[in-house]
């Protein structure tokens, strides 16, 4: 039967997609054939840690907020925000009241919301905006004209949020969010600001014998089966895949100079990459 599109007018990979199977793995393999274009090469994901920066208030986030500020003129920033405890007292009540993961996701999200729409309010006088996943069109011409722009990083899926293995607790948080748009955007880079110097053996807050990791892959990482991770262990399975964010950086925001740093592509936390 002859296609109702005609076929003449498109390329093979075209002519295939159009009259293929989208689970057939050959013809799958086929659409990884050209580049992925980078679609904002110079801004900086950076990811302001809820619990280990947020929550602990002026201290930690007034001299932070100063560091982006500073950076302004150097560099562009999209600057995702965690949620935190209050998130964790939200998915308690939510667990005890027998919510699922899809509705505890939604939770999460307004919790993040609430970190964003804060730092955004100590940034307005530099004219960051705020932005919500609608508004990501818009980023751009944010960035072109004010250099930075605030989003929620809980990835937007709500109740479309996938269950986890174990338990109930949304897999894909704020970290994975955060990630998700520097590996869309091919960003420059991507920093996770928490309060440790980066990657450990262990908790450094649990264990005093955790040893500091500089530079580590994700399969290397994989293979230590560590009992805890720094970042959600949703970020390190989805850098497997990556096309274009092939490495993380995790700093200690409490130190100053550290973003400046990270910035900078100077070696400070520790990177994880997919190669
Ligand atoms: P966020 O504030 O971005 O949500 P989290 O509090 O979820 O950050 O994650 C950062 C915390 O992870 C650190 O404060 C640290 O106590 C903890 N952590 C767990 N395991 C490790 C590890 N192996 N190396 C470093 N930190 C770890
Ligand atoms: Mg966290």
């Amino acid at each position: 039967m002859k296609h109702a599109m005609d076929t003449e007018l498109l390329t093979a990979l075209g002519s295939a997609l159009v009259q293929g199977s989208l689970t057939d793995p050959e013809l799958l393999r086929q659409t990884d054939g050209g580049p992925v274009e980078r679609i904002l090469p110079e801004v900086n994901v950076v990811k302001i840690g809820g619990q280990s920066i947020i929550d602990r208030g002026r201290k930690a986030v007034f001299p932070l907020i100063d560091e982006v500020v500073r950076n302004l003129p150097r560099h562009q920033m999209l600057l995702g925000t965690g949620a935190g405890t209050r998130a964790r007292h939200a998915y308690s009540v939510g667990l005890d009241l027998g919510m699922p993961t899809g509705v505890l996701s939604v939770l999460g999200t307004f919790v993040s919301m609430q970190n964003a729409r804060m730092l955004h309010y100590l940034l307005a006088r530099h004219g960051v905006p705020f932005i919500e996943p609608a508004q990501f069109a818009q980023l751009p011409l944010y960035l072109a004209e004010r250099r930075a722009a605030i989003f929620f990083a809980m990835p937007p899926y709500t109740f479309w949020q996938q269950n986890p293995a174990v338990g109930r607790i949304p897999p894909h948080r704020t970290d994975t969010g955060a990630y998700l748009v520097s590996e869309v955007f091919g960003a420059r880079s991507m920093i996770f600001v928490k309060d440790e110097d980066g990657l450990y053996t262990a908790d450094p807050k649990k264990d005093r014998d955790a040893k500091w990791i500089p530079k580590i892959t994700v399969a290397e990482l994989l293979a230590m089966d560590l009992q805890d991770v720094v970042v959600e262990r949703a970020v390190l399975e989805l850098m497997r895949n990556a096309r274009l964010q092939r490495s993380i950086r995790v700093i200690n925001g409490l130190v100053p100079g550290n973003l400046t740093r990270a910035l900078e592509g100077e070696d400070v936390g520790t990177l994880i990459s997919a190669d």
